[in-house]
């Protein structure tokens, strides 16, 4: 979780420095607390989050406090709002294929991690294909034909422009009659502004239902850690759009800005399946709410 280090250390740091004077002292006083408070928000975790963490430390009494004493209580305080959203992506779905669909905005890592995704599974046993259900770029069903080379996954493509629910159909079909167990989808669903993409969304949706009216079985929307704040709005579009299941957070390597996933799960309570820690075929991660909470704390 070296990765995952930074967002927190520094202001810990600094609060830790003003808590010499109160190491003998059996609980923090206001100011203190208002440090950890203004730190907590400016590490992304937002007001609700912070106030709740706050709130925690001032009614727990303490022995001696120093700045590693904490880090320790922030850590746990902030794991207790992470445990509850942690959850691995399951493949359940039964016919099979067990439908995945991802959504997100573009550049925010959601090629790589239907690839990165796609080898988890496969590591677990699982078959698994993709389906370039982003028909609006050609790049992007490009690059999700490299990502399928990459770990050797077959994908289910058709032209730019092209019928993504088409795809998405043929992708199904193949995928149960072949024993494929994971169908992974790339979608364009994407901004929040371009309605013909939700439409779009929409319409692979129907075709899904019609084929398994459990499908999909997933709604996985990738978010770009470093985003802070937009994040967050989009978590509140595209579940209000697309039926949001679950998220995938990404880049949270280099200065990685975790924080923002505890402002997610205080707002929303949706699922954290995985988190991306870089480029790499290997660089998704399951989501431990005690090595990021340490991490974010420092
Ligand atoms: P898309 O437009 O949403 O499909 O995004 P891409 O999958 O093409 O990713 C956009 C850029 O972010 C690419 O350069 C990726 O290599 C990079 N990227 C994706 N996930 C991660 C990650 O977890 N860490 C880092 N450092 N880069 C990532």
């Amino acid at each position: 979780m070296d990765r995952l280090r930074g967002g927190f250390a520094k202001t810990a740091e600094r609060i830790g420095d003003n808590l010499t004077g109160l190491a003998t002292r059996q609980a923090l006083d206001t100011s203190t607390l208002d440090d950890i408070e203004e730190a907590l928000i400016a590490s992304d975790l937002g007001p609700e989050a912070s106030r709740r963490i706050r709130e925690a430390i001032a009614a727990r009494r303490f022995e001696q406090l120093d700045e590693r004493g904490l880090r320790t209580i922030l850590a746990e305080e902030i794991e207790k709002i992470l445990a509850p959203v942690a959850r691995p992506l399951e493949v359940t779905g039964f016919p099979r294929p067990h439908v995945v669909l991802v959504i997100g905005v573009n550049g925010s890592g959601k090629t790589t991690t239907i690839g990165k995704l796609g080898h988890w599974l496969q590591e677990q046993d699982y078959g698994v294909m993709l389906a370039a259900g982003d028909t609006f770029r050609a790049a992007a069903i490009e690059q999700l034909k490299i990502w399928g080379e990459r770990i050797h996954a077959p994908v289910i493509a058709g032209k730019e422009g092209g019928d993504a629910a088409g795809i998405v159909f043929d992708g199904v079909k193949q995928a149960a009659a072949t024993g494929i167990d994971a169908l992974i989808v790339d979608t364009a669903g994407r901004l929040q502004n371009k309605s013909h993409l939700m439409d779009e969304l929409a319409k692979v949706r129907r075709v899904l239902g019609r084929l398994n009216p459990e499908a999909p079985h997933d709604v996985v929307l990738v978010l770009d850690a470093t985003t802070g704040q937009n994040a967050l709005n989009q978590i509140k579009v595209f579940r209000e759009t697309a039926g949001v299941t679950g998220l995938i957070m990404t880049k949270l390597d280099g200065t990685a800005r975790g924080g923002i996933m505890v402002a997610a799960a205080e707002q929303f309570g949706l699922p954290i399946h995985a988190i991306g820690v870089g480029e790499g075929v290997d660089d998704l991660r399951p989501f431990d709410p005690r090595a990021v909470a340490r991490a974010i704390a420092g």
